[in-house]
């Protein structure tokens, strides 16, 4: 929910040394549905990629991998916050979505 949503604030961004992260003021962004238990609100979003534009992606599918993927990390909103949700086993959704890259000349 809200994910088209625009917000006017600046999110930080950070080498967390292994990736971008990006993160989300929470309680702004919410995923449910889809078989997950319960309302979670998303506080941020990282990559994951490699050093080709045909591997790099953390997961496969069908023994493809891809240039990048994407997660979007969000807690259980019956939780204060992420790290606190980080130790529950109904604490986290992670959306993951596969980046391909495409040249055009
Ligand atoms: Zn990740």
């Amino acid at each position: 929910q809200n994910y088209a949503t625009v917000l006017s604030v600046n999110f930080t961004g950070e080498n967390n040394g292994h990736s971008l992260q990006i993160n989300v003021p929470p309680f702004r962004y919410f995923v449910n549905g889809g078989g997950l238990l319960g309302n979670f609100t998303t506080a941020q979003f990282h990559l994951h990629w490699g050093s080709s534009d045909s591997k790099g992606s953390e997961h496969k599918i069908d023994g493809k991998q891809y240039a990048a993927e994407i997660h979007f990390v969000s807690f259980n909103v019956k939780y204060a916050d992420l790290s606190t949700a980080a130790n529950e086993s109904d604490g986290l959704a992670v959306l993951g979505a596969f980046l391909e890259v495409e040249w055009a000349f």
